[in-house]
Order: C-alpha cells, then structure tokens, then sequence
C-alpha cells in the first residue's frame, strides 16, 4: 500500500498537481490550500466547500500530518516553545515570541546543522538531515492554529503570527529546496498571506545561495556576521573559509538590488574578549561602509559546556554606540525565553546530542582560541 500523501508537503504549485491527478481544476487546488492553511482545518469532512467526491477520495488518499508535539511550554514572558518529534531520535524546536505589534514565529529547517559556528549548540549536535516541506510549514500550521485555539473559544480568523523568521535549528540555505516552497506557502494569499518584507531568512553566508535566493524569492534578509575580519570569522564562522567576508559583502549589495526591505540585517553575536572591542567595532563600520544595513547585537545565550561567556552590558553599550555614531542603525537583540530554553542558541541541544559532540567540538575550538 503507497503511503498518503501528506498534504503539508505541498507548495501551491505542488496543491495544483495533486488535484490535477484527480482531474480537478486549479481553482479546487486553490479551496483545498484555504481550507488547510488559512482556515486550519484537517478534518477532510469538515471541507464542505469541496464536492463530497473529492473530499471521499481525499480520505483515501492523503493526510495532513505535522511533526508531533514532544513538549510545549510557555514562558513567564509568553514565549511559547515547541519541541517536535522528527523521528529518528531527533527533535526540533519552533519558537513564538509575542511582542506589543507584532507576534513572531522563528521556525527550524534542518535537524542539526553542518556549519558547526563556534558558539551555537545546534552546530554543536552535528547535522542530522534536512527537514522536508511538511516539517517546516507544518510548523506555521502548528503554531498559528494552536495559538489561535488558545485565544479564543470561537474558532477565529485573525491571524496571529504576523512574522516569521527562518533563525531556529539549522542553515536554510542548505535546505534551499524545502525552505523556498515552505517560504512560497507563507507569502501565498491562499494561505498566510505574509508579505516577503515580514518573512526573513537568516545565512550564515553561503554565497551562491544568496544569489539563488534574489532569483528566486527574495524576502527579508539577515546575514550572521559575528567578526569583522576573516581572521577572526574563519574561527567563529568555518563556512567563512569558503566564502570569505568580501564576497559575501559583494553578495549582500547584490541582493540589496532586489531585497524587499532596502537593508540587510547583520546579526552579531557578543562574545566577551573575542570579537567584542571597540577595534572590531570600527572594523565593522569600515567593512559596512556605504551599505544600507542595520546590526543586531545578540547577547550570548549560553549553553551546558560552552565555556564562552556573553559581553558585559557595558561593553555591549559601548560596542552599539560606535556603530551608532558611525551611522548605522543598531538594535540589541532581548533574551526572550531564557526559563524555557527558548533563546537562541540553546534549541533542542539539551534533549539531544546523541553523538556529543558537543564536548569534542568545544575542546578543539576553545583550544584554537587559546
Ligand atoms: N543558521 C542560520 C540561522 C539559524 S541561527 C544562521 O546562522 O544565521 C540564528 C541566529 O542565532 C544566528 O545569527 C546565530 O549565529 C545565532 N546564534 C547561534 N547560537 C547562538 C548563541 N548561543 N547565542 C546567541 N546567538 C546565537
Ligand atoms: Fe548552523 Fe546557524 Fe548554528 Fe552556525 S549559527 S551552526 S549556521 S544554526
């Protein structure tokens, strides 16, 4: 017996093909995307606005299925976290943080990750394997419809998740596949009807794929700087030895040219004594210098045998104002979370490092920083 087919693993081109095979037209691609992604329902009966033939073969056929919940907890603050069974032994994390205008979803796209940064306990797991469709929107459809049951005892439609950020486990530009059908769900107006400007997809500057990306669907973008010279990335970074900080700027102007926000968000994250002075500061202007960007200074949030510690308040003040009086927008990023393990960095690592790697790792990195 073939397997259903999971309706989650579908982008609106994908909703389109599987009717076809049942001889229906687009427009009844188009009803069955509504009903699953802008009204949240799964239970095929429950779509009366398909012919009852359809919804039969439907039954039949498919499913519509998102990674199981393995935990969910909400923070004093309201950050609100999930850990997802991925099978496997694995489990990923998809975060909700509401904020006064807004309410942001950050969502995984890999289990692990490959890039191994120097300071990030996802990288510290290894590389599992890349989610598919399913697992990366089914977090959106998880989230908005369970947080929208908790609000209200009439179902509503009002949305909840203004925002989503492409910033929990793993390299999205390593999945590039999955996460650009997931991102055409999010924007499609038969579905979540975000605008590309409020879906942003955060690298940590794989080049090529910069570029595929403005080709294909440029949405907001967030680039994980961390150093300001090569030196210092290739140790904090080690994709930054293929692709090197000035090619990646060259990347960043590229994109700059079809971006929907007219700024390139660099993410930093402060790390006391190693790339947190005032001469990295102003090496950082000099390597912005007429880009139009913003910076997002990232408290160090630390993890079980980091051995790194997060900038002083102090120094991460001072470390904002240089850039501010170089003329560049800087904002520091909140820890949101932290009773949960929700912020960043600390995703899932705790429940899951199988291979512990994350002692191995962190003995040879902090050797080289010696
Ligand atoms: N892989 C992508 C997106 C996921 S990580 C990337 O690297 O951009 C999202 C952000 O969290 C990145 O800027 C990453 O560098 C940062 N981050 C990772 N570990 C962290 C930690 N322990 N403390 C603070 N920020 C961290
Ligand atoms: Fe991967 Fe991003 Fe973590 Fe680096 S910071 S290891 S790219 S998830």
């Amino acid at each position: 017996m073939t397997e259903a087919q999971n309706l989650l693993d579908l982008d609106p081109l994908g909703f389109v093909a599987y009717c076809a095979s049942f001889g229906e037209k687009p427009f009844r691609a188009r009803q069955l995307q509504r009903c699953i992604h802008l009204n949240g329902i799964s239970d095929f009966d429950a779509m009366t606005v398909l012919s009852k033939s359809l919804r039969d073969k439907l039954k039949t056929c498919s499913s519509i299925r998102h990674p199981p919940v393995l935990k969910d907890c909400t923070s004093e603050d309201g950050t609100r976290k999930w850990l997802l069974d991925i099978g496997s032994g694995n489990a990923i994390e998809t975060v909700y943080i509401p904020e006064q205008e807004r309410g942001t979803l950050c969502i995984s796209s890999q289990a692990g990750c490959a890039v191994n940064c120097f300071f990030c306990s996802t990288g510290k797991q290894g590389f599992s394997r890349n989610l598919v469709i399913g697992e990366i929107i089914g977090q959106l459809w998880m989230a908005e419809f369970a947080l929208r049951a908790s609000r209200s005892r009439v179902p509503s439609s009002e949305r909840v998740i203004t925002n989503v950020v492409m910033m929990g486990m793993g390299e999205p530009l390593l999945n590039f596949d999955a996460v650009v059908s997931s991102m055409r769900l999010m924007i499609d107006d038969h579905s979540y009807g975000l605008s590309r400007r409020r879906v942003t997809l955060s690298t940590s500057g794989l080049v090529p794929m910069i570029d595929r990306l403005a080709d294909e669907l440029p949405v907001a973008l967030a680039v994980s700087l961390h150093a300001p010279n090569d030196t210092l990335r290739d140790k904090l970074v080690p994709l930054n030895k293929k692709y090197s900080l000035k090619e990646l700027m060259m990347a960043c102007r590229r994109y700059l040219c079809v971006a929907p926000r007219n700024f390139i968000t660099f993410e930093y994250c402060m790390l006391d004594s190693i790339n947190d002075s005032d001469k990295c500061a102003q090496q950082l202007l000099a390597l912005t210098r007429d880009m139009s960007c913003k910076f997002n200074l990232i408290p160090f949030n630390p993890f079980p045998e980091s051995r790194l510690l997060c900038s002083r308040p102090e120094r991460i003040k001072r470390f904002a104002q240089i850039l501010i009086d170089g003329g560049v927008v800087v904002t520091v990023r909140k820890t949101r979370g932290a009773d949960i393990d929700a912020a960043c960095g600390q995703l899932a690592g705790k429940v899951y490092d199988r291979t512990h790697l994350s002692k191995r790792n962190l003995q040879n990195a902090s050797a080289s920083f010696m």
